[in-house]
């Protein structure tokens, strides 16, 4: 039977008449008991209400703005048999409350034999979603297993990702400074570069880190187990051990029995099928082993990877042509962030080849010919030294033997999971690219540190409001929260401040004028809800947009933090000065 439960605010501390600045739910939504439903913000701080039962919400009596004392209806919810506001039942997450996942659930197999190993957590996968929730679930005191099928740990992102890339992309951006340098008097004439030696420069950094985190294991009492890891059923997983640089499997096997598990397996490049083997075609792995400095290289894809590598390739002597099927390359970002990364960057292309498809690849003798279709497709195919296709990841979720132990996952491979990281099966977590986008390792990391509190009893969500993006680029694009295309398209209201580089003393010391920094605001609530900044360092910088989003600062909060003189960093509080239409460092602004 299912009954109309009526959720009121709760005691706040004796404070009424509070402003609700956030509402997380609506009409149809199904909660789980503990899932947050308002946030709420006093003069001193800001606080979420959990809802005291599960169940499908029918009403939602407040509204973003409006005030509320304690007593106050929030939610109107029906709670059913299966999700009522019995404590045994109403802590059930939402995905079992509500197996209204659009992917079925298979049923799970039964593994009959014994497990040579036991423990609390078993986490497969040893990227940076995998080792952090292990580190943590270690840390909190539960004995853990952490599988993974290569010889260090780390996954994608130390050994073919994001760190070999920046150890390349900092040479490369070395190399391209000392050139800046000669408008200024100082000449160093052309590099002479080693390849072999710069190879070797990134598998040591590789090398540090992946040892670092060996170590960590160790430290922490983390059982590592080598070999590639598919669940038998909900208690046990099975591994083939593995030996050598990649997967080679020895034959040995054996099983490991937990109580409850972290599914870290990632994602893995998309091939394009219609692309032969050809040695000259590589994906991103390939790219990063920089086996040679082509005379002309192909990009398929104008993501955030394929331009990284294009600019290591580009300072090294490459000529480039990039192919993307959409209308702009660095999808995601605000178009004038990107028109100054293109204008800076323009050299380095031959073509820009944007709303183009690729159709067919042939790998001759003499070269990669590759033919071209849409709005700026050369008409002859087009001859190249080297092609790095970066056209996406595809997560891992296919490949692990989940419906064994019963865990739902979607067509496309990504396994579903609430909140609080769990899967369908309850027991069984998941983060990481292996359950959605965006495939960035700090998102990977953080729900890491979810899954493993809830392991250990606690009760973690994974409620960050905003994941920033950064493209390493020369110069670097970074953006977090709400931007103004998005604003536009889904007819947000809000104020902006714009500060360009040209009037930041830094940046003009640096050389480095081109960029600027922009903060975006609710035009109602006055709170900062995104930002994007253009020029060198924007990586480095985001972090504080994002923390003032975290916080709900407003234009005020930020102008008036003393930021040191003279930093790029300062760019931020001067945006936020803009806003507010208190900013000194550039003509007068209207009054506001
Ligand atoms: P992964 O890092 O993919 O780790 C999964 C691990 O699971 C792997 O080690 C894999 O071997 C193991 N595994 C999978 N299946 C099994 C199995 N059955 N048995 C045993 N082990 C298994 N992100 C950023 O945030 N910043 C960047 O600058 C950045 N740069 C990037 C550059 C490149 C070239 C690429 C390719 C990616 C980049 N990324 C970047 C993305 C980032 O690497 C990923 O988002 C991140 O690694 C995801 O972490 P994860 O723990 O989910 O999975």
């Amino acid at each position: 039977m299912s009954q109309l439960i009526e959720l009121k605010v709760p005691d706040i501390g004796g404070h009424s008449n509070v402003d609700v600045i956030e509402v997380f739910v609506k009409p149809g939504d199904t909660i789980a008991k503990d899932d947050s439903l308002i946030t709420l913000e006093t003069d001193k701080a800001t606080m979420e209400v959990p809802a005291e039962a599960a169940g499908v919400v029918k009403e939602v009596r407040i509204t973003v703005g409006a005030k509320v004392s304690e007593g106050d209806v929030m939610v109107v919810l029906e709670a059913g048999s299966g999700a009522s506001a019995n404590p045994a039942s109403a802590a059930v997450p939402a995905a079992e409350a509500a197996p209204a996942a659009p992917v079925v659930a298979p049923a799970a197999a039964s593994h009959s034999g014994g497990a040579d190993i036991e423990c609390d957590v078993m986490v497969l996968g040893g990227g940076p979603g995998g080792y952090s929730a292990a580190f943590r679930a270690a840390d909190l005191g539960l004995k853990v297993v952490l599988v993974e099928r290569y010889a260090t740990l780390g996954g994608v992102c130390l050994n073919v990702g994001c760190i070999p890339s920046k150890a390349l992309l900092h040479n490369a951006a070395v190399i391209d400074e000392v050139k800046h340098l000669a408008a200024n008097g100082i000449r160093f004439g052309e590099p002479d570069i080693d390849i072999d030696q710069l190879r070797a420069y990134k598998e040591q950094v590789i090398a540090k880190l992946t040892g670092g985190l060996a170590g960590m294991a160790k430290a922490r009492k983390v059982q590592v187990v080598r070999g590639v890891g598919q669940f038998l059923d909900p208690h046990h997983l099975q591994v083939d051990a593995t030996e050598g640089k990649g997967q080679d499997k020895t034959g040995a096997r054996q099983v490991i029995g937990f109580r409850k598990a972290i599914i870290a397996a990632g994602s893995r490049v998309v091939n394009l099928p219609f692309i032969p083997q050809d040695p000259r075609i590589v994906d991103s792995t390939g790219a990063l082993e920089l086996r040679s400095i082509p005379k002309r290289m192909l990009i398929i894809g104008g993501g955030i990877i394929g331009l990284e590598m294009g600019t290591v390739y580009s300072t090294l002597g490459a000529r480039l042509d990039v192919v993307e099927m959409l209308d702009g390359l660095m999808q995601g970002a605000d178009r004038d962030l990107v028109r100054v990364w293109e204008k800076m960057n323009a050299h380095r292309f031959d073509n820009i080849m944007t709303g183009t498809k690729t159709v067919a690849v042939e790998a001759k003798e003499d070269g990669i010919y590759v033919t071209f279709e849409g709005a700026k497709a050369p008409k002859e195919p087009q001859r190249y030294d080297l092609v790095l296709v970066a056209a996406g990841r595809a997560p891992n979720g296919k490949l692990i033997g989940a419906e064994n132990a019963g865990i739902a996952v979607t067509d496309r491979g990504f396994i579903e999971v609430d909140k609080q990281q769990r899967t369908n099966v309850p027991h069984i977590y998941a983060i990481g690219d292996i359950v959605g986008q965006p495939m960035l390792a700090h998102k990977a990391v953080h729900e890491g540190h979810v899954a493993a509190e809830n392991c250990a009893g606690e009760k973690a969500f994974f409620d960050a409001r905003v994941i920033p993006g950064v493209a390493y680029t020369d110069p670097e694009v970074a953006w977090v929260g709400v931007t103004e295309e998005q604003a536009k398209r889904e007819g947000l209201r809000i104020e902006k401040g714009v500060f360009p580089w040209a009037a930041s003393g830094r940046a003009i010391a640096n050389g480095r004028d081109e960029g600027f920094t922009k903060l975006i605001f609710d035009a109602d609530t006055h709170r900062i809800i995104g930002g994007g900044i253009v020029g060198t360092h924007a990586g480095d910088m985001i972090g504080e947009v994002c923390l003032a989003i975290e916080m709900g600062c407003d234009a005020t909060d930020i102008g008036k933090t003393i930021h040191p003189h003279p930093t790029l960093g300062e760019s931020i509080g001067m945006a936020a000065e803009v806003a507010h239409g208190s900013c000194t460092d550039l003509p007068p602004q209207r009054r506001k």
